[in-house]
C-alpha cells in the first residue's frame, strides 16, 4: 500500500506536484496517467525518498520508505535508467543493490532470468540497448520480492514483445497481491493494464476511477 497525503512539491515558481491525497491499494494495477511533465516522476521519486516533499508525507506500507533499513524489500522501482552507472556490468549493479539490502546471491541469477538477460549480464549497462536498460531496472524493482512495485513508464525503448511481456508481468504481480503503480502518458497502454487510473496534469488530480467507468465515460 501507498499512501499520499497532501503530497506537494515546488521547485521556485514551479508547482510539479499539487496537493495530491491517494491510497494505492494492493490486488490492482493502479495506472498513473499523464502528459509529460504532469508530475508522475516527481510524485514517484517522492515516495522513494529520493526527492523531499515540500509539504505533505508519502507512505510505503505505513512508513516512510527511507527509514526502511532493507528498502528494496519494501518497494521495488523502475525509476530512470540513467540511475544504472553505465561503466557497471548489469550483473555486479544488481549485485551491489542485493548485498546492501540482504538479499541473496542467487536471487540476483533468478531475477536476471526473469528479465531475459542472464546472457548479457556480464557487459557494461553502457552498452546496453534502451530496452536492456529497462528490463535491467525492471530486474533491480523485482530483486528484493517487495510488496509494492512502481513503474515509472515501463514500456519505453521496448519492441511490442516486450510491451506484452512488462503487461503480463504488472498483471501478475497484482494478481499476487501486491501493490502495483504505473506511470504512463499513453491512454491506450493503460487501458490494457490497469484496473484503477489516477489521471494528473499539471500536478493536480484531474480523475481517479476504475478504468471501466474512465473508458465508458470518454
Ligand atoms: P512527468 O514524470 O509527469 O513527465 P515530472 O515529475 O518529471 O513529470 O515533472 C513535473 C514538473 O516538475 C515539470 O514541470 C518539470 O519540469 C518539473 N521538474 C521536475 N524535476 C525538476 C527539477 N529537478 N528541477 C526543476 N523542475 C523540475
Ligand atoms: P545511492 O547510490 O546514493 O545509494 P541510489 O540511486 O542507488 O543512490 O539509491 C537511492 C535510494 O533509492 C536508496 O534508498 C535505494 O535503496 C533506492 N533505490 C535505488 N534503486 C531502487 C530501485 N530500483 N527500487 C527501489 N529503490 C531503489
Amino acid at each position: 500500500m501507498i499512501t499520499l497525503t497532501g503530497l506537494t512539491k515546488r521547485y521556485g515558481g514551479t508547482t510539479a506536484v499539487a496537493d495530491l491525497s491517494l491510497t494505492i491499494e494492493p490486488g490492482l494495477v493502479t495506472g498513473f496517467l499523464g502528459p509529460n511533465g504532469a508530475g508522475k516522476s516527481t510524485t514517484m521519486r517522492m515516495i522513494l525518498g529520493l526527492d523531499e516533499p515540500t509539504a505533505g508525507t508519502a507512505l510505503v506500507s505505513g512508513r516512510r520508505y527511507a527509514r526502511f533499513r532493507h528498502p528494496l524489500r519494501e518497494a521495488g522501482a523502475l525509476l530512470d535508467a540513467r540511475a544504472v552507472h553505465p561503466g557497471r556490468g548489469g550483473r555486479n549493479h544488481l549485485l551491489a543493490m542485493a548485498r546492501s539490502n540482504g538479499i541473496p546471491r542467487r536471487r540476483v541469477e533468478e531475477v536476471l532470468g526473469m528479465v531475459g538477460l542472464s546472457d548479457v549480464a556480464g557487459k557494461r549497462a553502457g552498452t546496453y540497448s534502451l530496452g536492456m536498460g529497462q528490463r535491467l531496472g525492471i530486474a533491480g524493482a523485482l530483486l528484493g520480492d517487495p510488496p509494492v512495485l512502481m513503474f515509472d513508464e515501463p514500456v519505453n525503448g521496448l519492441d511490442p514483445d516486450g510491451v506484452r511481456w512488462v503487461r503480463e508481468l504488472m498483471r501478475s504481480l497484482a494478481a499476487e497481491g501486491r501493490t502495483v503503480f504505473v506511470s504512463s502518458h499513453l491512454m491506450s497502454e493503460m487501458e490494457r493494464t490497469a484496473d484503477r487510473l489516477v489521471v494528473i496534469g499539471k500536478g493536480r488530480l484531474i480523475a481517479d476511477a476504475p478504468v471501466t467507468e474512465i473508458l465508458a465515460g470518454s
